[in-house]
């Protein structure tokens, strides 16, 4: 089999600010294998670039094989190649996957066994100052529950400004900004705020951090840059209530299905993130969305200039194409992006 690479500049709709980073533009790399496509969005937290994705994917030829149905045999030669680079492995077996469903004609919710319902998803609002995030969130009243980019100083006003102008559930993500105690006194007051969930709210490393968070929070505290594959699951039982799963991190949607079902068997809750990356991405992650508790798949959505079609988000759910494969499509010029 051969592989094709071609990266793609987008740019979100607002720059995508986070506790310890903004994004004004991303480039991100599309596979194509056969007639499937996939994506690479560079996980950078983790020490993924787009220069480690595109010698990866240059290495990654040579192991491709003939059998585009041998996933489990692909994923281990790709395994032995390198360690990490979980966007590009995602990229890769995406492409496959989308592949075998266009082969075998249905969509790829289909293939994998899952109910292909449209979930609700929330819709994430970056840092920035009080009226540029009151704007954002009066601008996608349709949404059922926002997630809330925190972790910086500041942070509680913000969203006790942002709980005068909506009655709806918040979720907050501290991209690993704060420190354990003031993560408990943050977390207790936006309770009161209405905030149900957390993200990361001590740095990835800093596991008896986020145990001590887990342990004095009233609500669920969810472990996102300290996981990427089932190898770190371990570790996370018993110290957090929930992880993020992330294909650009797990390495594909074979892991992030192993990941989900160790969860399960955890009894931890279990989210579904995605990058800022297009609707090859999105719409990949998308087809798994049932089976999971909390979706945050609003990554194509926050784009100015996505040129695909996929997977969409109408009243704050988000629905699957039902086209062979993916489902992705190129954005037709007088397609308005997300009806
Ligand atoms: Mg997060």
């Amino acid at each position: 089999m051969r592989l094709q690479v071609e990266t793609l500049t987008v740019h979100p709709a607002r720059p995508f600010a986070i506790s310890r980073a903004t994004t004004a533009e991303k480039t991100v790399v599309l596979v194509r294998i056969g007639r499937g496509v996939g994506e690479a969005a560079a996980y950078s937290s983790h020490g993924d670039t787009l220069e480690g994705v595109l010698a990866f994917l240059k290495q990654a030829e040579g192991v491709l094989g003939d059998d585009p149905f041998d996933l489990e045999g692909l994923e281990q030669r790709l395994h032995r190649l390198a360690a990490g680079h979980t966007s590009a492995k995602n990229a890769i077996l995406t492409a496959l996957y989308d592949h075998i469903g266009q082969e075998l004609g249905v969509p790829l919710y289909r293939l994998l066994g899952l109910s292909g319902e449209a979930v609700p998803t929330s819709y994430t609002i970056g840092l920035g100052t009080p009226e540029e995030m009151v704007r954002d969130l009066e601008a996608h009243p349709e949404f059922s529950v926002y997630k809330i980019k925190v972790g910086v100083p500041g942070d509680l006003e913000l969203l006790r400004e942002l709980r005068r102008h909506t009655d709806k559930p918040f979720r907050v993500d501290a991209n690993g900004g704060w420190r354990p105690k003031e993560a408990v006194r943050k977390i207790r007051e936006m309770a009161d705020l209405g905030v149900v969930l957390v993200e990361q709210p001590v740095p990835p490393d800093d596991l008896e951090g986020l145990a001590y968070v887990t342990r004095h929070s009233p609500i669920p505290v969810i472990a996102d840059e300290s996981v990427h594959t089932s190898a770190d699951l371990p570790a996370l039982v018993g110290r957090v209530d929930g992880i993020n799963i992330k294909l650009a991190k797990s390495g594909g949607l074979r892991e992030a299905l192993r990941m989900i079902h160790i969860a399960r068997a955890f009894h931890l809750r279990v989210m579904l993130g995605c990058m800022v990356e297009t609707s090859v991405g999105i719409t990949a992650a998308a087809h798994i969305a049932s089976l999971v508790d909390d979706v945050d798949l609003d990554g194509a959505y926050l784009l100015a200039d996505d040129p695909f079609e996929g997977a969409w988000i109408q009243a704050g759910r988000i629905h699957l194409p039902q086209r062979p494969g993916l489902g992705v499509i190129p954005r037709a010029a007088e397609t308005p992006k997300n009806p």
